[in-house]
């Protein structure tokens, strides 16, 4: 496999469709999905009628932002409130092949579709190939991204490698021992491994056959990529997706942002209304995921973006993101983890000496950085305060306790997300 038929060709006829076209078949598609999840899942029904609608009234694209967004705050409620994730899912949770756990904690459906939730176009845009052996470095354990992001790798005939997260010395010798041509995990993990490497002599090059990547779960700098493919001579690409709704956008070989998934309908909406802006304006990405065993339709993600319309080189017509821009609400992503205030307060709970705390993340030289910043009414390790909230939130702050005269401020938000990015178009 050349590097030039690995960055050509597309996976599937929809991703070159005229723009027209592709309008249409989307609407069709939504349109089709909002009467089915009416009459099967009574949690969307619910959602229609609280605006005073029935599916009668979204009879053409105009209509189609009538209906209330959905956010991933109220999935956490809403899916233990009855059967079937209180009604927003179409089937028995029997009868799906997986169901995964993400924070939140929010459970995952996933039906026994092929490629359930759309990665495999973007995997085949980012060069992975038929007979591939690919290493798997997300996690498997109660953490969706493994076996999630593994099931496009199968549907190309790549073989997997299910190494998770850690381990590096042996994620080294995995790699350089075997004929290891992709890698799947977060960019900052396969510096690690390529550092180890030539701490060890090796030689990025000589002693690894890595042809592609693709990166995932944290913000992806021009300088970290260029680094990475220059050193590994490989191309170094990354997705936009969630574990509620699987793939959204995809980054080409031409890069400039991220191609629009052809399996989702995606909005960019005023976070406040949940109305579309004019294109090419900074809003909320609002998906709906082609999903009739879960179907989460007008999904706000929080996240912000704006889209890209100029022709692609690659040849694909589908409009571009241009990047994750920020985040709508109070929440942060790192690591891939959402960081939500109220599980760090009822993680804090179970630390009585703790009076008070603030959740700082930053990023010194480009890599995030996690700090939870505490008030003590009396003495206490801060290994334990760590393990408290690595229990709750699967993420491992830096403990900072503040010291004599030291006070948070009275109003000081729970949650301050200092990130700059150097690249940030
Ligand atoms: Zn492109």
């Amino acid at each position: 496999m050349d590097d030039a038929s690995r960055s050509g060709g597309i996976y599937h006829e929809m991703e070159q469709e005229p723009e027209e076209q592709r309008r249409d078949r989307k609407w069709h598609v939504v349109r089709d999905l909002a009467r089915q999840a009416w009459t099967e899942a009574p949690a969307f029904k619910a959602r229609l009628e609280s605006a005073g609608l029935t599916p009668d009234d979204i009879r053409s694209p105009q209509d189609w932002p009538r209906i209330p967004v959905l956010r991933k705050k109220q999935l956490i409620d809403l899916q233990r409130t009855g059967p079937r994730l209180g009604g927003l899912l179409t089937t028995d949770l029997g009868d799906l092949r997986r169901l995964y756990f993400s924070p939140g904690p929010i459970a995952d459906p996933e039906g026994c579709a092929r490629d359930f939730w759309g990665w495999a176009e973007a995997f085949h845009a980012a060069g992975f190939r038929k007979s591939d052996l690919v290493q798997m470095t997300f996690g498997y354990h109660l953490t969706p991204a493994g076996l999630m992001l593994e099931e496009p790798l199968r549907e190309l005939g790549c073989a997997v490698i299910p190494a998770g997260p850690g381990n590096t010395m042996q994620q080294v010798e995995i790699m350089t021992t075997w004929p290891v041509t992709g890698f799947v995990g977060m960019a900052s993990f396969l510096k690690i491994i390529r550092d180890k490497a030539v701490g060890q002599g090796k030689d990025p090059r000589r002693d690894f056959q890595l042809r592609t990547a693709f990166v995932a779960a944290e913000r992806l700098t021009e300088s970290v990529r260029q680094d990475l493919e220059n050193s590994f001579g490989m191309l170094v690409r990354q997705g936009y997706g969630t574990a509620d709704l699987g793939c959204i956008a995809y980054e080409c070989p031409a890069l400039g942002g991220m191609h629009l998934s052809s399996r989702c309908l995606v909005e960019i909406c005023d976070p406040k209304t949940g109305e579309p802006l004019p294109a090419g304006e900074i809003g909320e990405v609002v998906v709906t995921p082609f999903n009739p065993v879960y179907p989460l339709i007008r999904f706000a993600t929080g996240d912000l973006s704006r889209l890209v319309t100029e022709p692609c080189a690659c040849g694909r017509t589908a409009p571009k993101l241009a990047g994750i821009l920020g985040r709508a609400d109070d929440t942060a992503k790192v690591k891939g983890q959402f960081i939500y205030p109220h599980q760090v307060a009822q993680a804090m709970c179970l630390v009585p000496s703790v009076a008070r705390w603030q959740v700082v993340v930053s990023n010194p030289k480009g890599k995030d950085r996690l700090e939870l910043w505490v008030e003590l009414s009396e003495a206490v390790e801060p290994e334990k305060i760590q393990a408290v909230f690595q229990e709750g939130l699967k993420l491992r702050p830096e403990v900072r306790i503040l010291g004599e005269g030291e006070r948070l401020d009275e109003n000081a938000p729970p949650l301050v997300d200092e990130r700059t990015y150097d690249d940030g178009k």
